[in-house]
């Protein structure tokens, strides 16, 4: 390389939410190249940034730069990797700073792990054997080398028994690889036999995969169809040519039966990326993303900003889940962004679901999208049979929530050998506790919401802040004894009155709160296939990707439930969510059926899941959208201020409003306080913008509330595309 082309400066990004990026003089004993993660100083800290450009057009005067302090052993975050902080910046209007940051989430994996000793077996014998060393022996039969740490581990020894097998020269120490090796999934191995349908989707997912070109699919089939092994496909051909998949899936810490799946098929485990992770692992995984040996990774949405060396192929599983929205820090959609990211490295992206969005359909029909159908069950299996229950007609009893008919529809299946499911999205007791007296509800001190009571936990809880407070003996407010009474069921309340109702049935409730991580979800799996489980009590935790041949009933206690409210998306989600749960019943040889409890037999979405005509209802709701010039037809972002202090909240939304533009395209609507005025202690009013997809609504806001200045106590937060409208 030749003098001329090492760059004498460069601009590093930072990962700080300021974002600000700094220049810094190039030490001449230094190579530098763009995207190499540094050390670097910062007034009086050290902090690690990106190489972000090469030889900037300087500010300020070349002598007054500090120098880089030095270039971490690590792999330069690709170009694509780089634009896809910047695209995603500039989208969510946050701070390219603040973006490089969820790619940093592993400050330890910037440096490799320092190489470890370990010890293998020599064809020495001990002068005197013990039952420990007898052990140890054994253990280390194989010849492969570990830890001393390890070994003690594996022989039940303590590592004082390792050691003085090593002084004998019964173990020899040998130095082990410095980073814990990553299994490689093996492609050779094919997977099931295809049906017509799945061999179609199929080729054509591998026909993309191979390409290198960006591609949006749609692989749009009923529950059951077999999205999976149609997309393991792609992966394998992914494989094939030696680049990276990612796998995004909601509630991934609980998807035991994918990642059995995964490995029936690949041989090994898939690299997992969420929440979840202990330190070590997620050093190994990122490590192994970024030097290109983990070759499949399956993650929450996060793992879109791990430092891929070469991906190939994203998979968006369950494409249409809210979970994908993310409100907090850089609000964005991983499945909106995982097309960016597909777009930025030119690679195909296959978005999966039964019930996919009304954006991905629109996108889809419209030809930007590809859309592969699998219109029928694998092996055979018919989709459910969907009986509406009109509340109206067959009211529960006082303090009752299951309906005579579904009683009977439980009972029989029950008497057939087979599981049962009741559904109601409602995590607690009771969603409302009152007093009986005056009537005094128990709302949570820091949001304006109620208090939900826990009754396995002995709780009051806030659904919004975590608050918990017991429940009270007198009521606060007519000083009555015991007087607080339930109102609602929630799902503890319905597992109640499922032990009474069936008390000869093995009743298990599964909700967010109760199953609380990958060992309780295995279990929860095993314990539904090997048939200990009769009755099902669940959330909506128990809708999504469970596949349970037993299980032939679902009722939908509250069909009504996800309607209130009226957001943008209130009838669609409902209406996906709905058929994912119906979706769990009689999905192998037996036939399914499904109930659900309505006072809106007449509703839209109930008419749709009733008749299975899924056409007309998607029909309609664009049509809606497409009226009102909402999303996918308009664009929409809300602008969110809150404050712990009222007053300067108000002003600031008054000067907000005073300086709000006007324009043909765009509505600029607000403020109005958020449906939930107060979150943490935090009062809250939104915006909400709207205007015409020609319009780059960024620029809008841009625009409006430049110059503005907010006060310190108060914050201000945009989301483009908003998905919560609370
Ligand atoms: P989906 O994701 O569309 O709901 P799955 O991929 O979970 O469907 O498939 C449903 C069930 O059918 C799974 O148990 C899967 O292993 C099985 N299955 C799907 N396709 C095949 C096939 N070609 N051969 C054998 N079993 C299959
Ligand atoms: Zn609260």
């Amino acid at each position: 390389m030749s003098e001329f082309s090492t760059p004498q400066r460069v601009r590093v990004l930072l990962p700080i939410s300021t974002g600000a990026s700094y220049d810094y003089s190039v030490p001449a004993d230094l190579h530098v190249e763009a995207g190499a993660f540094v050390r670097v100083p910062l007034g009086p800290r050290e902090v690690v940034g990106v190489v972000w450009m090469l030889d900037p057009t300087l500010t300020i005067d070349a002598s007054k730069l500090r120098g880089i302090l030095e270039i971490l052993p690590v792999q330069a975050l690709p170009v694509e990797a780089r634009n896809f902080v910047d695209w995603v910046a500039t989208y969510t209007m946050q701070s390219a700073g603040k973006v490089l940051r969820m790619c940093m989430s592993v400050p330890d994996a910037l440096y490799p792990k320092a190489r470890r000793k370990g010890f293998r077996l020599t064809n020495a014998l001990p002068d005197r054997m013990t039952p420990a060393r007898q052990r140890v022996i054994d253990a280390m039969e194989g010849g492969l080398a570990h830890t001393a740490q390890q070994i003690a581990e594996m022989a039940g020894v303590t590592t004082s028994v390792v050691k003085g097998l090593a002084e004998k020269s019964v173990l020899e120490a040998v130095a082990l690889p410095s980073e814990d090796p990553i299994p490689v999934p093996q492609h050779l191995s094919g997977g099931f036999e295809l049906s017509e349908d799945q061999k179609q989707a199929a080729a054509s997912l591998v026909e993309a995969a191979q390409s290198s070109k960006f591609s949006v699919s749609l692989l749009d089939g009923v529950t059951g169809s077999g999205k999976t092994e149609v997309y393991f496909e792609a992966i394998a051909a992914t494989l094939k040519a030696n680049r990276q998949a990612l796998v995004l899936l909601p509630e991934i810490a609980l998807s035991s039966q994918w990642l059995s799946r995964f490995e029936a098929r690949f041989g090994v485990k898939p690299v997992e990326w969420h929440s979840d992770l202990g330190q070590g692992e997620r050093r190994r995984n990122w490590r192994g993303v970024s030097e290109g040996r983990a070759k499949v990774v399956v993650g929450a949405r996060s793992a879109l900003f791990l430092p891929y060396s070469d991906l190939g192929l994203i998979i968006v599983d369950e494409e249409h889940e809210a979970s994908f929205k993310q409100d907090e820090g850089v609000p964005y959609n991983a499945r909106d962004m995982a097309v960016v990211r597909a777009q930025a490295g030119s690679f195909p992206v296959v978005l999966a679901s039964a019930t996919p969005a009304l954006e991905t359909l629109v996108n889809a029909k419209s030809g930007k999208y590809e859309h592969l159908k699998l219109p029928s069950r694998f092996g055979g299996a018919h989709l459910p049979e969907v009986q509406l229950i009109d509340l109206k007609d067959y009211r529960p009893g006082a303090q009752r929530w299951v309906s005579e008919p579904l009683i009977e529809e439980i009972t029989k299946t029950l008497a057939e050998g087979r599981q049962a499911m009741l559904f109601l999205n409602r995590r607690g007791y009771a969603p409302l506790t009152l007093c009986d007296a005056c009537g005094h509800r128990l709302q949570c001190p820091h949001c304006s919401a109620w208090l939900v009571e826990h009754r396995l936990s002995r709780r009051l809880q806030c659904h919004h802040c975590g608050f918990r407070t017991t429940i009270p003996k007198d009521c606060p407010e007519c000083e009555e004894e015991d007087s607080f009474k339930a109102c609602g069921p929630g799902i503890e309340r319905l597992t109640e009155e499922a032990g009474l109702l069936f008390p000869d049935a093995n009743v298990a409730m599964i909700a967010s709160d109760t199953m609380t991580g990958p060992k309780a979800a295995a279990d929860f799996v095993e314990n539904m296939i090997s048939g200990k489980i009769d009755l099902l009590v669940g959330t909506q935790i128990v809708a999504k990707g469970y596949h349970f041949p037993n299980l032939t009933l679902v009722g939908v206690v509250d069909a009504d439930l996800g309607l209130a409210g009226g957001d943008l998306r209130a009838s669609e989600r409902t209406y996906q969510l709905l058929s994912q749960v119906a979706g769990r019943a009689g999905r192998a040889g037996h036939a399914g059926r499904v109930l659900l409890q309505t006072h809106m037999p007449e509703h839209p979405v109930m008419q749709a899941l009733a008749s299975q005509d899924v056409d007309s209802f998607i029909e309609s709701e664009t049509n809606m959208r497409q009226n009102a010039a909402m999303p996918p037809f308009g664009r929409l972002a809300s602008v969110i201020l809150s404050s712990i202090d009222p007053e300067s909240l108000r002003n600031c939304a008054q000067t907000l409003a005073r300086k709000a533009p006007h324009g043909d395209n765009f509505m600029i609507m607000g403020p109005a306080p958020a449906p939930l005025s107060m979150i943490r202690g935090r009062h809250r009013v939104r915006f909400l913008i709207k205007c015409t997809k020609d319009q780059n609504i960024q620029s809008i806001i841009g625009k409006w509330i430049k110059g503005i200045k907010i006060p310190s106590n108060t914050r201000l937060q945009i989301d483009i595309d908003p998905y919560n409208f609370m």
